[in-house]
């Protein structure tokens, strides 16, 4: 018998915010349970589901916790034979950051589809339900894997993922790489392949052992900066540091020599840039390495890299 079961992990997030009827904002986040999130579709009915309530958060205090209990969660049911795939709820906040973290430590040969919301469920047209059933529509997609954002009827991979808009409904992109997918009237219309491979060996079992993550900062490059920062930052303790660069990655030249000053003092620094589309291109010569990804996905790489 093919896997059939789908298992939801809820953390929160606008997808389950509560707030006055109809009203768009002003609501708060992480109110109604994942249990009641899913029932709430009568679309769903018959599937063989099991939910989970990992958190109950606002994503922008997403927390190193959160994610190991998601990580171990996710390792578990992706474990079990029945099961087909996996889809968490979450807030679009940091959802970037978790589909990047999972994909890095899970690398999952079955589809974990994380899904959000731009209005609050008690708003007079939530966008919440209909992603929460594309979602469930990617997690049963035969032959799908890896980590992937589903909101708006698009489906974006873990590493191109990224929130480009405040307040649209389809606030996801990917950059030039453009969306994985699309979910069209219940039906997976895929135009390229599914987010593959990257956990290291034991790299879960480190992520899961870990006490507090180490402390990464991002600093950013804009007209006037300094060294200030990095050195404050070096004289507090960070362990690492992403530089977000301005264009293909270039930094002024005193905060490029506080990063190169930090280096030789054992600090761990990536650059990339703060340009929405394209990666920095590494060019003989660079004095800081470059990352392909956006600064808050380097951070992550960095984190798991420091916990090794
Ligand atoms: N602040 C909310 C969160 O990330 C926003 C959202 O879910 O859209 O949880």
């Amino acid at each position: 018998m093919s896997p059939d079961r789908i298992v939801v992990m809820g953390t929160g997030g606008t997808i389950a915010g509560r707030g006055a009827p109809g009203a768009e904002l002003g609501y708060v986040a992480g109110q109604i349970g994942v249990e009641d999130l899913v029932a709430a579709i009568p679309e769903l009915r018959d599937v063989r589901v099991v939910t989970e309530q990992v958190a109950q958060i606002d994503s922008k205090d997403m927390a190193f916790g959160v994610w190991q209990s998601l990580a171990a969660r996710c390792a578990h049911w992706l474990g079990q034979a029945d099961v087909a795939g996996i889809v968490v709820t979450h807030g679009t906040d940091t959802l970037e950051e978790t589909a990047w973290f999972l994909q890095r430590v899970l690398a999952p040969g079955k589809p974990v589809a994380i899904t959000c919301a731009m209005r609050p469920a008690t708003a007079l047209v939530p966008d919440g339900p209909q992603n929460l059933l594309d979602a469930f529509t990617v997690a049963r997609q035969a032959g799908a894997r890896g980590v992937m954002a589903v909101c708006a009827g698009v489906v974006h991979g873990a590493a191109e993922v990224r929130k480009v808009h405040t307040y649209r409904l389809d606030a996801f992109g990917s950059g030039d790489a453009g969306p994985l997918a699309y979910v069209e009237a219940g039906r997976v219309r895929q135009l390229r392949g599914w987010p593959q491979g990257l956990s290291g060996a034991g790299l879960l079992d480190r992520v899961l052992c870990a006490r507090e993550w180490p402390w990464v900062e991002i600093v950013t490059n804009h007209a006037g900066a300094g060294s200030r920062t990095v050195d404050a930052l070096v004289a507090g303790g960070v362990q690492g540091l992403v530089a977000a660069g301005t264009g293909n990655g270039s930094l002024n030249v005193p905060m490029e020599q506080a990063l190169l000053r930090a280096m030789e003092k054992g600090v761990r620094v990536l650059r990339s840039t703060r340009c929405l589309d394209g990666k920095v291109i590494a060019q003989a010569g660079d004095r800081l390495p470059a990352h392909p990804l956006t600064p808050v996905k380097a951070r992550v790489d960095l984190l798991l890299e420091l916990l090794a």
